[in-house]
């Protein structure tokens, strides 16, 4: 059977990289008609992600990868207002750069026998590249690495600026967006939708996803039936693939033995699992008011205590050299029996062991799928991107999650502190036995196993991607 060649344009951030890559091994898993070569756009503002990106995408020996030119990176008073449109500006300063190695290195190579190149699959800041599969006259994909039901918010906000809706005050009344039940308030709407810049190039991505021939999602259609269909429903968008979750595989990290041998020491179910993502991390007076919570709840935890991330210095959410310059005097003492305290934390293989019980989390899509694939209960506390969006969506449509809080922002420069007492009394909340949110997240956990098993949901859609993405290369 005659080859067929994907290119895969990922935007290089860690919470990015991984799943598309893992798209890419299930394609090439699932056809041998497949393969595939991966565009490489270096972050010129962090080089954490870059080595995290080049590790991921060089795991695989069938997959190719090109690492394009590094172009000049915009003005850094671009980052510190909204970091969304800093980096989708400078992705989008690649699209000739991008042209140029799929024109010399995808379609000729030296025998001369490239394979027909079937279409651009895209991460959703890279959707200016939408405009170089137009100019080569080929398809381009989506691939979205959050959930469906956001997915649903970036085409409402395409719709409500047609309306002439600008961006965000906390004062707006709720939205209705279509892939949402109930309606959604404003204040869980995500930072950049209160800028204006950055509610506009939002809108400018939400376009170009409907130039594609395809949505293809991180998610399964158990979790976001109601999204999903809504999506599916539209005949003003592309056809939807649900083919998640796609997740992190387990990795080498220092001291994760050290952890889960702690772990292993704990009776099953008794842990409470504190992290906040790659970019999560608090400032002291908030560290304060979580140890507090921790005493007084007497539950045993096990906590990532990270920096928090900053935009202009070179510690971006960096671990600690000591925790005792950062915690209350004796919090650490007078926790030992029961408690751990680390950096960054190996979360997968955290989530999987059977003596985590509930894990309080920022709600990074990614980090979502790994609680539920688990089985784990989450407690929402969001920061940054669309977190506080999926916090209301997993308290309020799924019945996955108990709400700690569903609007919490991180704020350069303000004292916004979640309290003790709140802190306290989600975590008793999780801790209940009865309370339904363990049980839905259990079997949430089965569904999405499920759905990858041959003849689930998700394992069909990846079926109808190879079919579509085949057939499109016909049509053009
Ligand atoms: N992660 C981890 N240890 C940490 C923090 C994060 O392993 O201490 C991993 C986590 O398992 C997930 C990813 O980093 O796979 C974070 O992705 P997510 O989408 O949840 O959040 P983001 O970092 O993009 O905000």
């Amino acid at each position: 059977m005659k080859k067929v060649e994907l290119v895969f344009i990922p935007a290089p951030m860690v919470g990015h990289i991984v799943s598309i890559v893992e798209l890419a091994k299930l394609l090439l898993d699932r056809d041998d008609r497949l393969s595939i070569t991966v565009l490489v756009i270096k972050q010129p503002a962090d080089p954490i992600a870059n080595t995290v990106v080049q590790n991921v995408v060089s795991a695989d020996a069938r997959i190719r990868h090109l690492n394009l030119p590094e172009m000049e990176p915009p003005p850094e008073e671009m980052i510190l207002k909204v970091p969304e449109i800093y980096l989708s500006a400078y992705i989008k300063s690649h699209r000739s750069q991008a042209k140029h190695a799929i024109v010399n290195n995808v379609l000729s190579s030296d025998s001369g026998e490239s394979p027909p190149l079937a279409g651009i699959v895209f991460d959703f800041f890279c959707s200016s590249m939408v405009d170089v599969a137009n100019d080569l006259g080929v398809p381009s994909y989506l691939f979205y690495t959050s959930g469906a039901g956001f997915l649903g918010v970036n085409h409402y906000l395409v719709i409500r600026e047609s309306l002439g809706g600008r961006e965000y005050t906390l004062s707006d009344t709720d939205s209705v967006v279509s892939t949402f039940a109930s309606p959604v308030p404003a204040r869980v709407m995500p930072t950049f939708a209160f800028n204006d810049d950055g509610y506009r190039s939002f809108v400018e991505h939400g376009k170009k996803f409907r130039e594609t021939k395809g949505m293809i999602i991180n998610t399964f259609a158990e979790m976001e039936p109601y999204a999903v269909k809504a999506l599916e429903s539209d005949p003003d968008l592309p056809p939807v693939y649900t083919v998640g979750p796609m997740l992190a595989p387990q990795k080498e990290h220092a001291g994760k033995e050290e952890i889960i041998d702690w772990l292993s020491e704990q009776p099953p179910s008794s842990v409470v699992f504190l992290c906040f993502g790659s970019q999560g991390g608090f400032e002291a007076p908030q560290i304060h008011q979580v140890a507090t919570a921790l005493e007084r709840s007497g539950h045993r935890f096990l906590w990532s205590v990270r920096r928090p991330w900053s935009l202009t210095s070179s510690e971006r959410a960096s671990d600690f050299t000591s925790f005792d310059q950062i915690l209350p005097a004796g919090f650490l003492e007078r926790t030992k029996i029961r408690g751990k305290v680390c950096g960054w934390a190996p979360q997968v293989e955290v989530l999987a062991h059977s003596a985590t019980a509930a894990f309080v989390s920022h709600c990074g899509w990614n980090s979502t799928l790994e609680s539920i694939w688990h089985g784990v209960p989450m407690v929402t506390w969001p920061i940054y991107a669309e977190q506080q969006t999926n916090a209301f969506q997993l308290v309020k449509e799924l019945g996955l999650a108990v709400e700690l809080t569903v609007d919490y922002r991180r704020a350069q420069g303000s004292e916004n502190v979640v309290m003790a007492e709140q802190i306290e009394k989600a975590i008793e909340s999780v801790m209940e036995a009865e309370n339904p949110v363990r049980k839905r997240a259990k079997e949430m956990g089965e569904k999405s196993r499920e759905a990858l098993k041959e003849g689930g949901s998700s394992f069909i859609s990846l079926q109808r991607l190879i079919h579509d993405i085949i057939h499109n290369i016909k049509l053009c």
